[in-house]
């Protein structure tokens, strides 16, 4: 059984990446401010994010790592809604089940912190009082210890923590009241940083340099008919990068959408050069219940309901607006 757990949970974290991700979006749950990520070989070794948001009570220490236990299920209906978006109390299971976990947490009515350790989703060390602010530091130590072939193949931490990198800059774009840091141990200064109280724009600035900041224009467009909404920013025809940039958030959550990407690549490939690519932040918000969860939850392709007819006008509406900035 336990080596079924693990296949599944190799599924679900196949690279140093996409533990991060799930747990920055449980910062982010847990409404904090600050969320600080340390890396060691591109957090092949060792992962640690540490946030200042609600923490966890003693109490539920027992079952953050079982399987498909979750605080976040209140309505019957959420269990079709995207707030979830398809890992319903699996990240931090599949965690332990290819990795040392070691949670550390405080909330604001518990009067001292509490460490536990996990493995295959249950206790290895239950926990134990210690001192600590509130909030919550998860360390993932030793990925795919107990899965060498896995091991093997991710050779290269420079890459791994490109991918890391890559994924914190997206989350601090999208989420500019809350402050980010990025460090590898061992080096002084950090690779990311970014203020707790800043813009979206400032953020894009501060990650991808200032030059950008000339050539971004501000995109929004709410449609009562499909009723979505979107909002963000995409670079002018001034501006021509070899490398594609583009981050999406649906309803929040960093995902990819074929259809969406490919309209947009279109537009642009009518005017830019070849080889020559935008940059584009955009965040869509859309009725929940309308939103495919049955995906499998490596992709992080999304589908929804009139997906179609959405991506139609949100493709005229990137075009508009590059013909309306005159450039
Ligand atoms: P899910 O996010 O789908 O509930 P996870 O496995 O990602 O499942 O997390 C399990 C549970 O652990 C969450 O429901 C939440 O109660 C708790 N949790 C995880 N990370 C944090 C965090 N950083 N702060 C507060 N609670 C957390
Ligand atoms: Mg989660």
């Amino acid at each position: 059984l336990e080596v079924v757990n693990r296949i599944a949970a190799g599924e679900i974290i196949q690279r140093p990446c996409n533990a991060l991700k799930e747990m920055i979006e449980n910062s982010l749950d847990a409404k904090s401010s600050l969320i600080q990520i340390s890396v060691k070989a591109g957090g092949l070794k060792l992962l640690q994010i540490q946030d200042n948001g609600t923490g966890i009570r003693k109490d539920d220490l027992p079952i953050v790592a079982e399987r498909f236990t979750t605080s976040k299920l209140e309505k019957f209906e959420d269990l079709n809604g995207i707030s979830t978006f398809g890992f319903r109390g699996e990240a931090l299971a599949s965690i332990s089940h290819v990795a040392h976990l070691t949670i550390q947490t405080k909330t604001r009515s518990e009067k001292c912190a509490y460490k536990a350790s996990y493995e295959d989703g249950k206790f290895k060390s239950a926990p134990k009082p210690c001192a600590g602010n509130q909030g919550t530091t998860i360390t993932v130590e030793d990925l795919f210890y107990n899965m060498p072939q896995r091991k093997q193949a991710l050779k290269s931490p420079a890459e791994e923590f490109t991918k890391v990198s890559e994924v914190v800059s997206k989350y601090a774009i999208h989420n500019p009241q809350v402050g980010f840091t990025l460090k590898k141990v061992g080096e002084s200064g950090f690779a990311l940083k970014t203020p707790v109280k800043s813009s979206h724009n400032d953020n894009i600035k501060i990650i991808y340099g200032s030059q950008i900041a000339k050539d971004l224009l501000p995109m929004e467009l709410e449609d009562p008919v499909h009723r979505f909404k979107i909002k963000g920013f995409i670079t002018n025809l001034n501006y021509q990068s070899k490398g594609r940039t583009n981050l999406l958030f649906i309803n929040h959550r960093l995902v990819e959408s074929m259809l969406l990407k490919a309209a947009i690549d279109s537009v642009y490939g009518t005017f830019l050069p070849r080889g020559a690519y935008p940059f584009y932040y955009l965040s869509l918000e859309l009725d929940p219940l309308t939103v495919d969860v049955n995906v499998h939850p490596t992709k992080h392709e999304v589908h929804f309901l009139y997906e179609e007819d959405i991506v139609e006008k949100i493709k005229m509406q990137v075009e508009s607006t590059l013909l309306a900035s005159n450039v």
